[in-house]
């Protein structure tokens, strides 16, 4: 079986994924784009975008990664779906593997495999997931229109998503596990604004009820240890994100919490030839403007490193 061999490949296709694309795909390389287990990353699942610069009326989260993907296509990337599933960062050209079968080579490799949502990890969030367990109230709110729903999380998510909610639903149980929020003083504001939303200081989950869907929640107060059961169809979930960097964790240098370390001011990896993105490398701001620019930082260091190895290699025949 012949390894296919290309020039850039892009990993993920969030803003950051598809601006690398857009740019590498201009200077000429024919990038191959894989597209990662959420086409269009974390925007599809959120409604309004109003912080990206360019549209003033703001712009449906879905729409914009369409749009991203059309413009990265017009320049010729070849957008595929499947999930890279191994890399062997040990030689060059890098080796990817995809789907656990397909081998690729590739003379750079740009990560922009985001982040995504964490869980609380208790047994019965995991087996009421999608069956009123979510983490993410733009998608799934809709289904609980004029019921109740418990929110876990105080940071701006938490409160952006329990604002959201309160629109839709009965009421709102905001489950904070300290005595202040997070989250930003406005968007707190929003929260206390909202009648039906009731915030339970000092409260943490300690079992989601329901057998086949979900019919509450058993909250504790850890200063006091007192339990209650809260009667909800919904559990919504907004406690932060992880990065998707696990498959990387061999190669490369990560802080911590796994995120990629890239070199202050560039895209650069501790390999030379490999690029970090977006929210996979970037814990501090997180937006969808960032990450695109990161991309393009990417493209740009790919499009600079394929051009000296390219020297390097004419010389060493030379
Ligand atoms: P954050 O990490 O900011 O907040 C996570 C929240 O979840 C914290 O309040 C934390 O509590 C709580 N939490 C974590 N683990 C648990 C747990 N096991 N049980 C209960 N609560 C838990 O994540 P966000 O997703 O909210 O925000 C990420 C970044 O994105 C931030 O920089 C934020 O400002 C930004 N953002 C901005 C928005 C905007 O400007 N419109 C909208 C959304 C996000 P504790 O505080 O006690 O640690």
């Amino acid at each position: 079986m012949s390894i296919e061999k290309v020039k850039v490949l892009i990993i993920g296709s969030g803003p950051a994924g598809f601006t690398a694309a857009v740019y590498a795909a201009r200077a000429g390389f024919t990038p191959v784009l894989y597209q990662g287990g959420q086409p269009g990353g974390q925007l599809t699942i959120t409604n309004d975008v109003e912080n990206y610069p360019g549209y003033p009326e703001g712009v449906i989260g879905p729409q914009m990664m369409i749009d991203f993907q059309k413009q990265a296509e017009r320049f010729g990337t070849e957008v595929r779906s499947g999930m890279v599933t191994s890399v062997d960062f040990s030689g060059w050209p890098h080796k990817v593997t995809v789907d656990e079968k397909t081998e690729i080579e590739a003379e750079a490799v740009i990560i922009s495999t985001g982040a995504s949502a964490k869980w609380l990890g208790l047994e019965s969030e995991d087996r009421l997931n999608g069956k009123g367990v979510s983490a993410c109230a733009v998608c799934d709110g809709f289904f609980f229109k004029g019921q109740d729903v418990v929110l876990v999380g105080a940071g701006d998510t938490a409160a952006e998503e329990a604002s959201y909610l309160s629109k839709i639903v009965n009421k709102v149980y905001m489950l904070v596990r300290r005595d202040e929020m997070r989250a930003s003083k406005i968007m707190q504001q929003r929260v206390f604004n909202a009648p039906n939303i009731e915030i339970l200081w000092n409260t943490e989950t300690d079992e989601v009820l329901g057998d086949e869907e979900v019919s509450g929640v058993r909250v504790v107060n850890n200063q006091t240890g007192e339990k209650r059961e809260i009667p909800a169809q919904g559990f919504f979930v907004a406690i932060g994100h992880k990065p998707n960097t696990d498959i990387f964790k061999d190669w490369l240098d990560m802080d911590d919490t796994g995120y990629i370390k890239t070199i202050p001011g560039t895209s650069k990896t501790n390999i030379p030839g490999v690029f970090a993105t977006g929210d996979a490398q970037d814990k501090i701001y997180r937006q969808a403007v960032t990450a695109a620019g990161s991309g393009c930082m990417g493209a740009l260091d790919a499009e600079k490193f394929i051009a000296e190895k390219e020297v390097e290699l004419a010389e060493a025949e030379a």
